[in-house]
C-alpha cells in the first residue's frame, strides 16, 4: 500500500511495506514551485524548466528529508548499474540504476512514464546489505536491468538473499495506456513476457509492471515483498507523463540506508 506525504513542498508517495532501516519515496507533480508544463514538482534540470524553480523544489525536498544530496545517474535507457560509495557531483555517471551499501548515501532516478523501482537488498537473517534505484522504460525492461542490477550487487555481496529483499514499483505508465509497436510487443512475448502484452483493436499494449513482477519473481523475490504503486503517470492526475506531453517535468524516486 502506498501513502502520501505533503510535509515537503514536493508531494511524496511511499510504500508502507518499506522497512524502518531505509528511507525512500516517489515524488509527484502535485506540489512545488515549477509552473506551466513543468508544474509543479519538477526535479529535472534537463527539461527546460526555470532553474530557480527546480532549485526551490530540490531545496524544499532535501530540507524536509533532512539530507544534503540525492545522487542521480546520467540516464541513457541502458541496463548498466553503477555503485555509489559517496555522493556524486552532478549527473556524471552514465547508468540507469544506482546502488549503494553506504548508510546516508541517497540515490535516485528521474522518470516521466518510465518505471522507477527501488530495492531493499537484505541477507538471509534480514540484515540490510544495500539499496538500489532503477529506471526502466521498455529498453530497461526488455534488457532486464533489474536482473543486471541485482546480479551486480550480488557479486559484491553474495549473501544478498532474494526472498528477504523488497521491491517498490513507483508511479509509471500503466498497461492500458502504454501503446507500443507490434515489433516490440512481439519481442516482449518472445522473451517470456507474453502475459504483459495485450493485443487490442490492432494496437499492442505493454504492461511494464507485469514485466517487472515477472523479473523480480524470477530473481526469487516473494510476491508479498513487491509493492506496486499502481498509479499511472499518464491517466492519473498529478504526474509528469512524457507520452501525454513531451514537454514535461520529471518525478524522482529516491532511497537511502539510514
Ligand atoms: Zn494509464
Amino acid at each position: 500500500m502506498y501513502l502520501r506525504s505533503s510535509h515537503s513542498p514536493v508531494e511524496i508517495l511511499f510504500s508502507s511495506l518499506a522497512s524502518s532501516d531505509i528511507s525512500h519515496g516517489f515524488t509527484t507533480a502535485r506540489n512545488g514551485f515549477s509552473s506551466g508544463a513543468y508544474g509543479r514538482g519538477n526535479l529535472s534540470w534537463r527539461v527546460g524548466d526555470d532553474p530557480s524553480a527546480v532549485q526551490r523544489n530540490w531545496d524544499g525536498l532535501l530540507g524536509s528529508l533532512g539530507i544534503a544530496a540525492i545522487s542521480l545517474p546520467l540516464q541513457v535507457h541502458g541496463i548498466h548499474s553503477a555503485y555509489v560509495g559517496a555522493p556524486l557531483e552532478g549527473e556524471v555517471i552514465e547508468a540507469d540504476a544506482l546502488w549503494t551499501d553506504q548508510p546516508g548515501v541517497a540515490i535516485g532516478v528521474l522518470t516521466a512514464d518510465c518505471m522507477p523501482i527501488l530495492l531493499e537488498l537484505r541477507d538471509q537473517s534480514d540484515q540490510l546489505i544495500a539499496v538500489a534505484a532503477v529506471h526502466a522504460g521498455w529498453k530497461g525492461a526488455l534488457g532486464n536491468i533489474l536482473a543486471a542490477c541485482f546480479g551486480e550487487v550480488s557479486r559484491q555481496w553474495p549473501q544478498v538473499y532474494a526472498p528477504a529483499c523488497k521491491a517498490f514499483l513507483g508511479p509509471s505508465i500503466c498497461g492500458n495506456c502504454y501503446e507500443v509497436g507490434q515489433d516490440l510487443a512481439e519481442k516482449f512475448s518472445a522473451s517470456g513476457y507474453g502475459g504483459a502484452v495485450q493485443w487490442q483493436n490492432g494496437n499492442s499494449l505493454l504492461d511494464l509492471w507485469k514485466v517487472a513482477v515477472l523479473q523480480l519473481s524470477s530473481l526469487g523475490f516473494l510476491s508479498g515483498n513487491i509493492d506496486i504503486a499502481a498509479e499511472c503517470t499518464k491517466c492519473c492526475a498529478g504526474y509528469f507523463s512524457y507520452r501525454r506531453c513531451s514537454d514535461t517535468g520529471r518525478e524522482l524516486a529516491f532511497i537511502w540506508m539510514k
